[in-house]
């Protein structure tokens, strides 16, 4: 359970942030409630090994080589070159022993299924994440966060009118969704992209909705309808892409004022997202949950480049 924190008006509504970052593993984040999901089944399985794939900047590989070097397990992370400077990310997975292949991004996919292969025909039993944490097991891990921000609501007495958060493969705003459908409630809950165009990255992020539900009890009683219209990714605020911001404003403030590290990639992205969407469509006096999903050591790279101005 992470804790949910009041910071204030912002934006004339109230702005409160449930803080992912604080997961006590790794620096936490996203990644980290999702990988614990992964690696009960690991633990669970027959499995000696793991291969994911991700950027010199995922805090996804972080956390996956991280947990697979406590368990004294090799970890194999296909990684694309055009995403290969190296970070604070990056230098944790080296720190955890990671074996890292590089390739064009265009082989990426090959370079994966090879490596499946190679280790099974060398006996091995390798246990394949796909990046990011996506698919069901990462959806799942967002449904309990749904859960969580329920019973934070029937403690305190409130209602949160919006949900605001960082997408980019989808799974993490599929697991709201998910958990919303599940509880039957009302919210908005809104995706920014921090990269995907649309329509992609709403399908994307309607196919993991869909994949789960069409798993559980009340398959026969969402509507398409219904999970289409509780389905908003805007893609308004990417600006250049993966890596592009212009949030470094906003991520100095909100250090400055609460104390609370956001990066360029993900977070900051999203919390200035948040705030124009929040004024562009004239929403006041709301009640607006922020859920902060990590990327910490991303924030040290931040104040490396750009920070200090
Ligand atoms: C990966 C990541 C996201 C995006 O999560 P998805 O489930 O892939 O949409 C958001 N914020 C941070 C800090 C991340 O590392």
């Amino acid at each position: 359970m992470t804790p949910v924190q009041k910071l204030g008006t912002e934006y004339g509504n109230t702005l409160y942030v449930k803080r992912e970052d604080l997961i006590p593993f790794s620096f936490g984040g996203n990644k980290a409630r999702k990988a614990a999901l992964f690696f009960d089944e690991i633990d669970n399985g027959d499995f000696d090994c793991v291969v994911t794939y991700g950027s010199s900047s995922s805090n996804h590989c972080r956390i996956i080589s991280n947990m697979a070097c406590r368990r004294g397990m090799p970890c194999l992370i296909v990684s694309p070159e055009e995403a290969s400077i190296p970070t604070y990310n990056s230098q944790m997975m080296e720190l955890f022993g990671a074996q890292i292949r590089t390739v064009p991004v265009q082989d990426v996919h090959d370079t994966i299924e090879n490596t499946l292969s190679e280790l099974r025909e060398q006996g091995r039993k390798p246990f394949f994440i796909p990046g990011g944490g996506h698919g069901n097991t990462g959806t799942s891990a967002y449904v309990e966060c749904y859960e969580e921000i329920l019973d934070y609501e029937k403690e305190n007495g409130i209602h949160f009118d919006f949900i605001f958060l960082a997408s980019g493969t989808g799974t993490t705003q599929a697991g709201l969704i998910c958990g919303q459908l599940l509880h039957n409630d009302e919210r908005e809950i809104i995706g920014i992209s921090i990269a995907r165009k649309n329509p992609r990255g709403r399908d994307v992020v309607l196919d993991s909705v869909r994949d789960y539900i069409s798993g559980t009890d009340i398959r026969d009683m969402v509507s398409p309808a219904d999970i289409e219209r509780r389905t908003v990714f805007t893609d308004e605020f990417i600006y250049g892409g993966y890596g592009s911001s212009s949030a470094a404003d906003t991520i100095n403030n909100v250090m400055k004022k609460y104390g609370i590290p956001l990066d360029n990639i993900y977070t900051g992205k999203a919390f200035d997202g948040m705030k124009r969407y929040l004024e562009e469509n004239k929403i006041f006096g709301k009640k607006v949950l922020f859920i902060h999903t990590g990327g910490t050591p991303l924030f040290f790279d931040f104040l490396n480049k750009e920070g200090i101005k």
